[in-house]
């Protein structure tokens, strides 16, 4: 369910760390995002006066993390659903209902108001 009435596949820059690289190996596209980073301490400083010097970024941190743009994740994990999961844009939730035979969920589409289930 998106709000938007489209993907999203834009955005900024992502360090991926341990724990993000860690779920995309359990959601199956680890090996769907890539790694931007430049690591040839190219990175700098832009001084109070407008001058530069040497700094650091996200991929000179101690540790792995990849760099990426968000739209990376967004394409591999879109890649990564399987055919039968149904996407629904414009749509957002409206009411939740919970009682022990389960729950009621009422969306809004584009200002109409159903509930799928029920
Ligand atoms: C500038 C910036 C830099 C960042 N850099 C890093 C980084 O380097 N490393 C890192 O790990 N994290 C980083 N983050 C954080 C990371 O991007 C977020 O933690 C991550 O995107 C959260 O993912 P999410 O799927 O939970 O939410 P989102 O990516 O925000 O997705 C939520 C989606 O739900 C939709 N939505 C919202 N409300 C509703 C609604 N009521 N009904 C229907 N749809 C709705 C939105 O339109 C959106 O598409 C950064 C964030 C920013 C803003």
């Amino acid at each position: 369910m998106e709000r938007a009435p489209d993907r999203r596949s834009d955005g900024y820059s992502v360090a991926l760390f341990g724990a993000g690289q860690a779920a995309a190996r359990r959601l199956g596209f680890d090996h769907a995002i890539p790694d931007r980073a430049v690591r040839d301490g190219s990175t700098h400083i832009v001084t109070r006066d407008g001058g530069r010097r040497p700094g650091l970024g996200f991929a000179d941190l101690p540790g792995e993390q990849r760099m990426m743009l968000r739209g990376d994740v967004e394409r591999a994990a879109f890649g990564a659903l399987p055919g039968d999961v149904e996407i629904r844009y414009a749509t957002r939730p409206t009411g939740i209902e919970q009682d022990e035979s389960g729950v009621d969920v009422t969306l809004d589409h584009d200002g109409t108001e159903r509930n799928p289930g029920g």
